[in-house]
């Protein structure tokens, strides 16, 4: 895809365990886009992978969440704040969380399951919620919707996708060549599949949704649990 797209790599490191996230850069003819950006405190492992990637961080113009959870959305009040021109999109029904309007969801869930966790598992329950409780919300200065169109890429559509939460949103290229597709769908064991079922907001739904991303035989998923994935 050469310069139409270029795939970040965050690194980071719980323990012993390490995590990549895949935030991705999509450009426009007048708009470089960012599509997720890691969890608070990755401002500088930003800028040092977008020059990694020969673009200048206050080249942004825009920043796509495609939903309020604390690793896609985390960095957004520090990006904002060091690149105020930065626009930030979401979806009609993720942006009053992401803004802080509304209690974040994903900590309504946490504080709704403390009461049931096993007396061993309330310290990292408890860690969990505070996690979003310090989470800083961002102000949603544009909100997109299903169908809403963009030259990004060489073109490329919304596509609402709830499940893992209410309002996630993935972009699809449309001639198929890619698909971003956020937390709809992580590449587990070489296939696609759905993120944490068990922390799904709706797992019907997120079951739908990874079936709709599925049936565009996208050239390429682009997972930010993940990396590539290619039939
Ligand atoms: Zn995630």
């Amino acid at each position: 895809m050469g310069r139409s797209c270029e795939i970040l790599d965050l690194k980071y490191k719980f323990g012993d365990v390490e995590q990549h996230l895949f935030p991705v850069v999509l450009f426009g003819k007048d708009e470089v886009v960012l599509v997720d950006c890691g969890y608070p405190g990755s401002l500088g492992m930003l800028e040092e992978q977008l020059r990694l990637h020969d673009i200048q961080p206050d080249a942004l113009t825009r920043l796509v969440l495609t939903h309020q959870d604390d690793d896609h959305m985390g960095a957004a009040a520090e990006l904002k704040k060091m690149y105020p021109a930065i626009r930030i999109s979401a979806s009609p029904a993720e942006a009053p969380y992401i803004s802080g309007e509304l209690k974040n969801l994903r900590l309504q869930q946490g504080e709704a399951l403390q009461d049931q966790l096993p007396d061993d598992q309330k310290a990292f329950g408890e860690q969990f919620c505070d996690r979003f409780r310090r989470l800083r919300p961002v102000s949603v200065d544009e909100t997109l919707s299903a169908g809403d169109r963009f030259d990004w890429c060489g073109g490329c559509e919304i596509l609402e996708t709830p499940g893992h939460t209410p309002g996630h949103i993935s972009i699809r290229a449309l001639d198929n060549a890619y698909m971003i597709t956020g937390d709809a769908a992580v590449i587990e064991e070489n296939r696609l599949a759905l993120a944490n079922p068990e922390f799904c907001l709706d797992r019907r739904a997120a079951q739908s949704s990874l079936e709709r991303i599925v049936q565009f035989h996208c050239g390429q998923y682009i997972c930010y649990h993940g990396g590539i994935w290619k039939r």
